[in-house]
């Protein structure tokens, strides 16, 4: 399905990857943490960073790691 509002389409031109979920528009986005990872599972010695998986959405810039963490709204309002 492909949307028609201009904002969108401009967004989603600069992010192909993007996903819609719910009113966001958001990316997999991974950043370096210091610190040990916090699944044990996921730690080694002489960790000092890990890689974090999270998702932003590109049209109100919240940052969740979780879809189901994201606000009901999306944007100022
Ligand atoms: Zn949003």
């Amino acid at each position: 399905m492909r949307q028609t509002n201009s904002i969108e389409e401009s967004l989603s031109d600069r992010h192909p990857n993007a996903e819609r979920v719910g009113p966001h528009l958001v990316i997999d986005k991974t950043d370096w943490v210091p610190g040990k990872h916090p699944d044990p599972h996921r730690q080694h010695e002489s960790q000092s960073e890990y890689l974090e998986r999270y998702i932003r959405c590109i049209q109100c810039g919240v940052e969740v790691l979780n879809k189901d963490d994201l606000p009901q709204e999306c944007g100022a309002t």
